[in-house]
Formats: structure tokens, sequence, C-alpha cells
């Protein structure tokens, strides 16, 4: 045991070689994963693959933790902010970056053990937890949502896994095709969407949560299937309702993904 996992030697006696041996992306580094990526680097995970293709700029300073005033003027990419920030943690971290779209970088992602999905669209999910059943990685999505109208306006957000030989978020009444029809429908007709740093900040720590609960032997209280819904006007977390009625049996929306390994 290393002097700097020594208040966290409880994970289990193996757990800070395991965390040393474990490889994480994270897609999309800016409200949620700003903080995924940060809290990975505390943890001390031995290699991070970072993927974001955006530049930062003021706009984010409201929830992109570790993003500097001087990085948001001069519209530095936020690939290289979250690595600059993870690698003045945790040096020891191998990190590899990509400042392109998730799917260019895919010989990377087919090797992590965990992908953590912060990413704003149905559509992305979808593809990303199809990718990662092909690979038998397991994928941890958060995401949040601010609906309503002037003077009533709710915060709501949700955490995820999907992991190999579990339901889906289809499964899980997550993903819908009417859901990713609405978004198609929708594409490009608002701007950005509301974001704020603290219900991000709720996310990013339980799926992180999750993430130490599947890796390490400390705690056996969240089994799968994990779907978490958060309430930001009641700021609370609860396991999902759709959860009751998740379908019996085997999942059968990700045949042919499922520990395939590469298409021919
Ligand atoms: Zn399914």
């Amino acid at each position: 045991m290393t002097n700097r996992h020594s208040r966290q030697s409880f994970l289990g006696k193996t757990s800070e070689a395991t965390i040393q041996n474990t490889a994480v992306a994270v897609i999309g580094l800016c409200g949620g994963g700003s903080h995924v990526s940060q809290q990975l680097a505390h943890i001390g995970v031995g290699k991070l693959v970072l993927i974001d293709c955006d530049f930062a700029e003021d706009s984010n300073r409201n929830r992109m933790v570790g993003l500097t005033y001087a990085e948001a003027q001069t519209k530095a990419r936020k690939v290289d902010v979250i690595a600059t920030r993870v690698s003045s943690v945790s040096p020891e971290t191998e990190i590899v970056k990509h400042d392109g779209p998730w799917n260019h970088a895919l010989d990377d992602l087919k090797n992590v053990d965990f992908i953590f999905g912060c990413v704003d669209t149905m559509g992305a999910r979808d593809d990303i937890e199809r990718f990662a059943r092909r690979y038998g990685i397991a994928y941890i999505d958060i995401g949040m949502d601010v609906h309503g109208e002037e003077g009533r306006y709710f915060i709501s957000g949700q955490v995820i896994a999907s992991l190999p030989g579990q339901p889906c978020m289809r499964c899980m009444g997550f993903i819908t095709d009417a859901a990713l029809a609405a978004e198609n429908a929708r594409y490009g007709a608002a701007g950005g969407h509301p974001q704020v740093v603290w219900p991000n900040g709720v996310l990013a720590s339980t799926a992180i949560g999750i993430f130490m609960a599947l890796r390490t032997p400390w705690n056996d209280q969240i089994p799968p299937p994990i779907f978490i819904e958060y309430d930001g006007n009641r700021c609370t977390t609860a396991p999902s309702p759709k959860l009751k009625y998740l379908a019996a049996g085997v999942c059968r929306h990700m045949d042919g993904t499922d520990g395939a390994g590469d298409v021919a």
C-alpha cells in the first residue's frame, strides 16, 4: 500500500493494484465529464482516455470544473484543459487524448475497462452503448436536463450502468425509438441546453461510486440493473421506478453486439 492510497485502503487489499491496472475512457469533458475525470485522477486510475472535440469558452465557466478564466478566454481545447488538470493531480496516470469525435477513437476505446458517457444526446448514448457491448466494456452514462418554463423549472438527471450480459438502456426504458425520433426532429432547433454545475457534481459522484463498487470488493449493495434518478428540485437520488417494469429475461436489443468484437 502506497501512502497515496492509505486513506482508501478499506476498498480492499488488492484494490490499489486493481485501480492502477484499470483503463477508463471519458467521452465528453465539460459539465459531467470534468467532474468524472477529476475524481478518476484523485482515485488514481492507471490510464485515462479523454475524448472531446470542443473548445472551451466563457459559457463553460459555470460548470466545467478545473477550467480557468485564461483557458476560457483563449478557447483552449477541452481535452487539453482536463488532461492538464488530471496530470497535475496524478502524474502517474497515463493519459491518451482525442480531440475529435468519439468514434474516431475506437482503437483506444476498445481496450478500456469502463467507458463514462457524459454526452448531450440520446443518439450518442445509443451508439456508445452498442459499441461498449460489442467489446464487452462496462458503460456508465450520466445526464441532466432542465425543463419547465418561467417561474417553474425542474432539474432532473440520471446515472445508468449498462453492463455486459445485463439489461441495456432500452431494457430499462431510458432509450426509446420515440425519444430518438423526437430528438432527431428537434436537432438544430434549440441553442445550448441549460446546464449547471451542482447536478453534474451529484451525478458524476454517483457514477464514480457505482464504478468503485463494480471495480473493487468494498460494496455489494448496488447490484445491476443500475438506473439511478436524480430529482434536482428535491435534491434526492433514488432507483428509477422504471426498473419495476423491466422486461423479464435477457436483453435482446444488443443482439449481435454482446462480446462480438470486431465486425468482419
Ligand atoms: Zn436491452
